[in-house]
């Protein structure tokens, strides 16, 4: 699985992960009654007219780094996402990455986040020159369970004399936690910050999923933004993401005006002005033409999050009727969730998988394989068993097609088909019996 995993459609602006059938409206098998697991052209082709003419008078002024064009996105996103600043940087790996240094991770630190994610995740944390520490994910959510991240602090760490943890195996000072909020719904950050807080725990917020998703702070008495909780949120505008750039972008937002600083510096070149480089920074800057684009298509995301979430309800309502053999994923009480994603479980999600792609049907494995199991982290010594929630969930989710104009008759398609499918199963498993 790699970032830009291709799929049989036009060009590969999927979501990370593996897309079946394509990028584009119809998908190749399944003619016209086929239903793509995404749809990045429709929206492409309603906004072209404001687009090209972004274009045009990008190539009128040629500022094509830097310049109002980024601030006015900076500034339109920060104000969404209801922080002070908003960092514009080149991916959301970067946002990531650049969020834990600015945050005051050190190289040698232990960094905490979920097996269930994007690598992109953990290679921020690499990358940073930390440790990347997993704790398991809840069952219903699949997002981090604050339980086990109390277990973690407590069972696999010694506190030092300054009252902060220290990984047993290891002897690595654990200093920041990245909660995941996936699929875009927010993970229990209530929970995850008042430990965060005990054990002196920087909170960055891999939001990448999350544009626009809200979660109810029972402590504070109010809903939040997704990346206005931690010390930093990181968005990524990848193509398929809920607001998504045409290439590669991404977004560092906070309250922390070091933090924002911080960020600035590093993804130029450390610079804090022309040629004067207070520290070694990176070339991970956002272009003026995708933040353009991006403010264009964030005064559309609000009505793109809602008919997800129209989508969404539907699908759970549906899918209730046979709910034998589906479990669909819970929406929190405290979450507003933007539903970048629509997973559900199913016990034969492989061969389901093939039968709705023989039926034209696209879906995906979000993710296929827990990144403590992944081939590149084989040297961190786990194995199968270590992170059973997610393991669990790993054979078990298919995303299913979601975006803001797939159509209800698209979805009781999708859904009879499901509906098919577990029928002849349990016909099978009754004759057989
Ligand atoms: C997309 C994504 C990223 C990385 O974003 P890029 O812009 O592709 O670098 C990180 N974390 C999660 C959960 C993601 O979905």
């Amino acid at each position: 699985m790699t970032a830009n995993n291709g799929s049989n459609g036009n060009g590969s602006n999927g979501h990370h992960g593996s897309g079946h059938n394509g990028n584009g409206r119809n998908g190749a098998a399944g003619g016209s009654r086929a239903v793509s697991f995404l749809d990045l052209i429709t929206p492409h082709l309603e906004l072209e007219d404001e687009l090209v003419t972004l274009f045009r008078s990008a190539l009128s002024h040629a500022g094509f780094i830097g310049g109002p064009m980024l601030e006015d996105f900076e500034k339109a996103f920060a104000q969404y996402c209801d922080t002070q600043y908003c960092v514009g940087v080149s991916s959301g790996t970067d946002a990531l990455r650049f969020a834990l240094t600015a945050a005051g991770v050190n190289p040698g630190d232990a960094v905490v986040t979920v097996p269930n994610t994007f690598i992109a995740t953990t290679e921020a944390i690499s990358q940073a020159g930390a440790h990347p520490e997993f704790v398991d994910v809840d069952e219903h959510t699949h997002n981090m369970n604050p339980e086990k991240l109390r277990e973690f602090l407590e069972r696999k760490c010694e506190i030092d004399a300054d009252g902060k943890p220290v990984t047993r195996r290891g002897k690595r000072p654990v200093t920041a936690v990245v909660p995941v909020h996936l699929f875009g719904q927010p993970a229990d950050m209530d929970s995850l910050c008042e430990l965060a807080e005990r054990y002196h725990l920087t909170v960055i917020e891999d939001a990448c999923q999350a544009h626009g998703a809200e979660y109810y702070s029972r402590k504070e008495g109010c809903w939040k933004k997704a990346g206005s909780i931690g010390l930093a949120g990181a968005f990524s505008f990848y193509p398929g993401k809920n607001l998504g750039a045409c290439g590669e972008a991404g977004a560092v937002t906070t309250n922390d005006e070091q933090v924002a600083r911080t960020v600035r510096m590093l993804r130029d070149h450390g610079q804090s002005r022309k040629y004067h480089h207070e520290i070694e920074g990176y070339n991970g800057r956002l272009d003026a033409i995708q933040a353009g684009i991006l403010k264009v298509k964030l005064s559309h995301l609000d009505r793109w999050n809602q008919q997800r979430r129209e989508r969404a309800s539907l699908y759970d309502s549906l899918l209730t009727v046979i709910r034998e053999g589906v479990k669909v994923c819970v929406e929190a009480p405290f979450a507003k969730p933007i539903y970048h994603l629509y997973v559900v479980r199913v016990q034969q999600r492989d061969e389901l998988m093939a039968k709705l792609a023989h039926e034209g049907i696209g879906t995906g494995i979000h993710y296929p394989i827990p990144l403590h199991l992944q081939r590149a982290y084989q040297h961190m010594g786990y194995k199968e068993a270590d992170f059973p929630v997610s393991e669990r969930l790993a054979k078990e989710i298919i995303s299913l097609p979601m975006y803001p104009n797939l159509t209800p008759e698209q979805q009781y398609r999708v859904v009879e088909k499901i509906r098919e499918f577990l029928s002849a199963r349990s016909d099978a498993i009754l004759s057989a019996a």
